[in-house]
């Protein structure tokens, strides 16, 4: 008998997968968009007859619900039990694997593959994890009830992790990119080149140098007391203009992991996670949300104040803890999120008034407020120095004609490269 195995090493993002992938050893890239709690499942069955003592022995899949055989194949007894001492369940988790942000295309939703791990890979990935899981691609069915439908759809039956975690520059950069990267520091006013060639408009100097430093990261530090002091360096912009959004566009554009928002678009109480069922096993699993995606990465939040309250809790939580908490969620409910915020808020009265706290003019908690670490404030000031220097006075002219240092692949890859170091900011 020959065993129907390919084997193969090509590793694919879920959106690369085709119907021929089935039956394959294949490894996915991606992100743990969802995971089960830790669940059990028959795995193999033995059914004695009562009468002649004939042994029937089945083996399930976790999607497979196991059936009584209707009579004894060797004398026709109805009389039929499980032999309790052979037969065994195991322990097994439903996960999905998504494409990860960097490669979604505008306007076209995340693919993802729904996967399965057994025994000891149980509990060796986490909601928002960047992995790497190798396994065989399996059409698994099962009945639906009432008619002779069924559902059919690929899981993965992995058999190997690998997390990513850490972020890599990624095989795209070359040892010749890193060298001119080092040239190109050594510069006087590389600073202000990058910050201009990311984002070229004119004004807002300050602002555009904290979204670099959001987008670069700092290094993650222990103080002599023992507290960490966390990389993601995370901003808000109080824009009285609304015109953020086209100071944000060309980071969105360039950023290697980025996931670009709207706060009036997240459903309450799903920013951070929300359980679902799964539509092959009916099982509950937790379904990761925007916050979460953006693992590891830059999560450009427009409208902070039209977040639920619940969600501005929890987006606080996770900004300044670097760790997400679901309740009633026992394995799977704490989890690592290391997710940089630029976030957006507009102020109540449509302006900012400096005599007044910054707080108590924003729909925003002073918790929240207090886990950003650098706010700016767009100001629709109309004269003075400061709004001739920072008023965006007409975007499309300016965006070709200004002078850019760096293309765009550039920029891409060296934040992918400063990101997968530890970056200390000399001042
Ligand atoms: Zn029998």
């Amino acid at each position: 008998m020959k065993v129907g195995y390919t084997y193969s090493t090509i590793s694919k993002l879920p959106k690369e997968l085709r119907p021929e992938d089935v039956g394959k050893q294949i490894s996915v890239e991606g992100i743990v968009s969802r995971i089960s709690e830790v669940l059990e499942y028959p795995f193999k069955v033995t059914f004695v007859c009562q009468t002649c003592g004939h042994e029937i022995v089945a083996e399930y899949k976790p999607w497979e619900k196991p059936t009584k055989p209707k009579k004894c194949e060797e004398c026709n007894s109805k009389n039929i039990k499980i032999d309790p001492l052979k037969s065994f369940s195991r322990r097994y988790q439903l996960l999905r694997i998504q494409d990860p942000p960097e490669a979604l295309t505008e306007g076209v939703p995340p693919t993802h593959v729904d996967g399965i791990v057994i025994d000891s890979l149980v509990g060796s990935l986490k909601l928002g994890a960047r992995v790497r899981v190798t396994g065989v691609l399996t059409a698994a069915s099962r009945n639906s009830s009432g008619n002779r439908g069924f559902v059919l759809k690929n899981v993965l039956e992995v058999t190997h992790v690998d997390i990513i975690g850490k972020e890599s520059p990624g095989d795209s950069v070359t040892d010749q990119d890193i060298r001119r990267f080092h040239e190109e520091v050594q510069k006087k006013d590389f600073k202000q080149r990058i910050i201009q060639s990311m984002i070229p408009i004119r004004g807002y100097d300050s602002l555009k140098e904290g979204l670099l430093l959001a987008v670069l990261g700092g290094a993650e530090t222990w103080l002599p007391d023992g507290t960490k002091l966390r990389r993601n360096i995370h901003v808000l912009i109080v824009d009285e203009q609304q015109k953020a959004s086209h100071i944000l566009s060309p980071i969105v554009e360039m950023m290697p992991r980025v996931l670009y928002v709207e706060g009036s678009t997240i459903q309450r109480s799903e920013l951070v996670a929300k359980t679902v069922r799964d539509d092959l096993t009916m099982e509950r699993v937790i379904q990761a949300g925007p916050l979460v995606l953006a693992n590891e990465g830059v999560f450009i939040l427009e409208d902070l104040d039209k977040l639920s309250k619940l969600d501005k809790e929890s987006l606080a939580k996770v900004m300044e803890q670097e760790v997400a908490f679901l309740p009633k969620a026992d394995v799977v409910g704490k989890f690592s999120v290391k997710t940089t915020v630029i976030a957006v808020a507009a102020p109540k009265s449509g302006v900012i008034d400096k005599s007044k706290s910054l707080a108590s003019q924003l729909n925003v908690t002073l918790g929240l407020l207090n886990a950003f670490d650098l706010v700016y404030i767009m100001s629709n000031a109309t004269s003075g120095e400061q709004a001739k220097n920072e008023r965006l006075y007409s975007i499309s002219p300016l965006w070709a004609s200004r002078e850019s240092y760096y293309d765009r692949e550039f920029i891409r890859k060296f934040i992918a490269y400063a990101r997968s170091l530890n970056p200390v900011l000399s001042v």
